[in-house]
């Protein structure tokens, strides 16, 4: 078991508790389960601090060969640790068990791929004018933030925090309100493998206040925001203060398209779990299901009765679907749901919410659309909620068109067994990810992972994220 106190902030290596305390709340039950730390700036600037401390002591001093074996080691713990996370973050999330548990094996692979990429980056050489030798250093920036959404805590711990330290940062994370036990345990975990004090600094609180204090911060030299647009637009203005980059990993609205020679046997399970998977709050969620006029029939009949299957429930009985993170969240769908109802639009089919689900409980049916125009909000908005709208077109062109006709850039998913017209989507999708007769590619840790437009800017995963957590220094050496 994780033995950790979750009303804590980490700073310095060591567990501390804050002036004000806030709730965390099981949306399975509606019910509170753990009081939780509310940092303030003054809790941040200690965590800045201490993060600048570990830089000029064993942390900065360390070889990227050792700061890999402490990653491993890291990584070891939370695989060991598995099932406990992902209880956590069942409980916490309202996510089915399996996919917590997915969700800690993806971010001890994280640890596992960054632990043995930590001495691989190296700088170059480059041929110069007589006299000179000229080369690069990839160094770390300093101190990073990371400000992280509630949906899924520990990949993108694994992506972002585990990235910047692999390059030496040190990190101040600041994860959701509405769920940071794993954030919290992580901690927990890495001072038990040996990370030095410092290197990692946790603290929980309300987005205005820490999140805030942390994007204005002068001491943190970059930021890595994941979350919504709105918000990721007043962290790049905090941080521009003081001239910090920042990476932004914000929502989506992604397509996929189904051509008439595509494979249904295949892509139907696909189509389906993209937009439910985590109650569609899934900033990579395959929202939109465009399908060629001559198969839209029969692949609607398809889908149809996949969702009269789905099955909506508390998270440990591991069904199809768990609740919304929060009553607030439920509210926002049910809105979109009620307006569309309002404007006439045809709800196909539904899932079904089982018996014993608690009264209390954050629950929201999945629902599937259908003939949704791509203008109305339904098919043009973020709804991070179970709803799928399924959209006809005639030709390439039309698909295209109506697949880059939102603001988002996320993702996009493409059905079709033709080869060119495979690589002619892949081109034309204005999207930093193309998935063709798949959707995700399970999940990748390699795969370089970031938006276009409202969707963000920056790439995570992959060794790309390691140039996004490093700066080059130039140094040209004259001897003649
Ligand atoms: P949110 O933007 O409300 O919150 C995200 C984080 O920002 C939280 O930690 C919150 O406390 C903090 N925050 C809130 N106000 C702040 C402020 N003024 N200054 C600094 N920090 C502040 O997002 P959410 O509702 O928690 O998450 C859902 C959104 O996240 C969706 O839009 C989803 O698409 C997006 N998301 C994107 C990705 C991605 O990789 N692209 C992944 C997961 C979620």
């Amino acid at each position: 078991m994780i033995n950790m106190q979750t009303n804590q902030m980490l700073i310095g290596g060591e567990w501390k508790t804050a002036k004000t305390e806030g709730a965390l709340y099981d949306p399975s039950t509606g019910k509170e389960i753990a009081r939780i730390a509310l940092a303030d700036a003054h809790d941040v600037d200690e965590a800045v601090e201490a993060g600048q401390n570990a830089l000029q002591g064993e942390w900065g001093q360390m070889s990227a060969v050792e700061r890999g074996r402490i990653l491993a080691r890291i990584g070891h713990l939370v695989e060991k640790h598995a099932a406990d996370l992902a209880a956590l973050e069942a409980q916490d999330v309202g996510k089915p068990y399996s996919q917590a548990l997915a969700d800690a094996r993806a971010l001890a692979r994280y640890l596992e791929f960054y632990a043995g990429a930590a001495d691989k980056v190296h700088g170059q050489t480059i041929p110069y004018q007589a006299g000179y030798t000229v080369y690069t250093l990839r160094e770390p920036f300093g101190v990073t933030g990371h400000i992280i959404p509630w949906n899924y805590p520990m990949q993108i711990i694994g992506r972002s925090v585990v990235a910047a330290l692999t390059m030496g940062n040190a990190a101040v994370l600041k994860p959701a309100e509405e769920a940071c036990l794993t954030a919290l345990a992580f901690g927990f975990i890495a001072n038990e493998a040996g990370l030095p004090a410092g290197a990692l600094n946790i603290v929980p609180g309300l987005g205005e206040v820490a999140g805030d204090a942390l994007a204005r911060h002068p001491g943190v030299s970059h930021i890595s925001f994941t979350g919504s647009v709105g918000v990721g637009s007043k962290v790049q203005s905090a941080a521009a203060q003081h001239a910090a980059p920042v990476t932004l990993e914000l929502g989506g609205k992604s397509p996929q398209i189904v051509f008439e020679d595509a494979d249904l046997d295949k892509a139907l399970p696909f189509l389906v779990n993209a937009g439910i998977q985590n109650a569609g709050q899934t900033c990579s969620a395959g929202s939109r299901i465009l399908v060629h006029r001559n198969i839209y029939d029969a692949l609607l009949a398809r889908l149809v009765k996949s969702y009269q299957a789905l099955r909506v429930g508390p998270a440990m009985l591991d069904l199809n679907l768990g609740p919304l993170v929060s009553a607030k969240q439920k509210g926002i769908v049910d809105g979109y749901l009620k307006r569309a109802r309002a404007d006439g639009l045809v709800q196909i089919a539904s899932g079904e919410i089982v018996a014993d689900a608690p009264a209390g409980g954050f629950y929201t049916a999945p629902t599937l659309w259908t003939d949704v125009p791509p203008e109305h909000e339904l098919a043009q908005k973020e709804i991070f909620g179970p709803v799928q709208v399924v959209i006809p077109f005639e030709n390439e062109d039309q698909a295209v068109e109506i697949a880059n006709g939102t603001d988002f850039g996320l993702v996009a998913g493409v059905w079709t067994r033709d080869g060119a017209r495979q690589m002619r989507m892949a081109k034309k999708l204005r999207v930093g990810q193309v998935f063709i007769n798949n959707y995700g590619a399970g999940g990748g840790v390699e795969l370089p992972f970031g938006g276009m437009g409202r969707s963000g800017h920056g790439r995570e995963k992959g060794l790309e994220a390691l140039y996004g957590f490093s700066t080059l220094k130039t140094v040209a050496a004259f001897h003649e």
